[in-house]
């Protein structure tokens, strides 16, 4: 649980990197393992590679990173570094973000489904510590999907909505459901009602949710007024973002949609990290309907870019891994 001592998180951008265990068919393949995590911030990958005389070498390229994470590390402590010191910045009046951003399979369901019962928990806990508890905060959430540019809400029948962005730049989801929650379990309800939802009665992991984004947010306000903001983003798998030279048109398209959204989202973060006034949210809908998140002194974001550790895997890691490594 959050102390109140711990100190809210100054950094406004954070990106970490988790490497997930071979799986069992990765195991049962006898899948190398071409990633190693040597120290808090650095994450190796070795390709393996041909010479011209067909020997075989390994090629080792160099990525940092603010944390990175291998298999051993466990959901909370990965959920220490990345989601806590953004969950205290609400209460605060902050908006702050966090993505799971890669490959399908790599873990990107599976750590924001963590993120969003230990946030919950701690934003429980928050709102009954001497310094909150007399400030009136109510406890919304909301549940929605980006699917091909559209957005749908998952708590209320998947009902398409529109995005409408005001004079003063406010973007508003119109008719999105917030539903009020007063416990951990309250959430949990809604997390189960919505997954349910997005994909006709499976859990989250299935292939049509690796297309689309979907977005989860624990919202406080005060008499009804919005006071802050957390988002919690399970990104759609970026190798979707190669389907463009698919024979299907469906697939193509939303593959463009995915590629144009993800960009989008790497120029945001940027500009929010180079504190450029210029940023660029309009670029697509996910990152239009997260304005807050980008725009805003109080805002935090924080990326996991999720990487699978198997040798087949190591083209699509390595795309993973450029896409917000430092040394770019
Ligand atoms: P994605 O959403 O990126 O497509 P999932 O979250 O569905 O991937 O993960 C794929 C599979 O790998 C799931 O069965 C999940 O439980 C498992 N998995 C993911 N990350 C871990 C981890 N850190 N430890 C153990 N199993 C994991
Ligand atoms: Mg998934």
């Amino acid at each position: 649980p959050i102390s109140m001592n711990d100190p809210i998180e100054e950094r406004r951008i954070c990106v970490c990197v988790r490497k997930r265990p071979l799986n069992k068919q990765e195991l049962h393949k006898k899948e190398c393992d071409v990633i190693t995590v040597p120290s808090k911030c650095v994450l190796l990958v070795h390709e393996p590679k041909l010479k011209v005389d067909l020997t075989k070498y390994l090629e080792t390229q160099a990525f940092r990173f603010d944390f990175s994470f291998d298999e051993t590390a466990s959901n909370e402590v990965v959920y220490r570094f990345t989601a806590r010191p953004l969950v205290q910045t609400i209460f605060e009046g902050g908006k702050a973000t966090c993505f799971a951003y890669g490959q399908t399979g790599s873990g990107k369901t599976h750590v924001t489904e963590i993120v969003a019962l230990k946030s919950a928990r701690d934003v429980f806990l928050l709102q009954s510590q001497p310094r909150y508890r007399n400030q009136d905060l109510e406890v919304y959430v909301t549940f929605f999907e980006i699917y091909n540019g559209k957005v749908f809400d998952l708590l209320n029948k998947k009902a398409k909505l529109r995005v409408l962005e005001d004079g003063k730049q406010q973007v508003q989801v119109v008719g999105l459901q917030e539903r009020q929650v007063s416990c951990a379990d309250d959430v949990i309800r809604m997390i189960e009602m919505g997954s349910a939802c997005r994909t006709s009665g499976q859990t989250f992991a299935n292939s049509s949710s690796s297309r689309s984004h979907a977005c989860f947010q624990i919202i406080l306000r005060r008499r009804g007024k919005l006071h802050g903001k957390f988002s919690l983003v399970d990104l759609a798998g970026n190798e979707r973002g190669a389907d463009t030279s698919s024979a299907d048109r469906q697939t193509r398209m939303e593959g463009a949609e995915i590629n144009k959204s993800l960009l989008a989202l790497k120029e945001c973060i940027r500009a929010l990290g180079q504190n450029k006034s210029h940023t660029p949210f309009r670029e697509s809908k996910l990152t239009q309907v997260l304005r807050d998140s980008f725009i805003g002194a109080n805002s935090r974001t924080c990326m996991i870019a999720m990487i699978s550790p198997g040798m087949s895997s190591c083209e699509y890691t390595l795309n993973t891994l450029r896409y917000l490594s430092k040394e770019e």
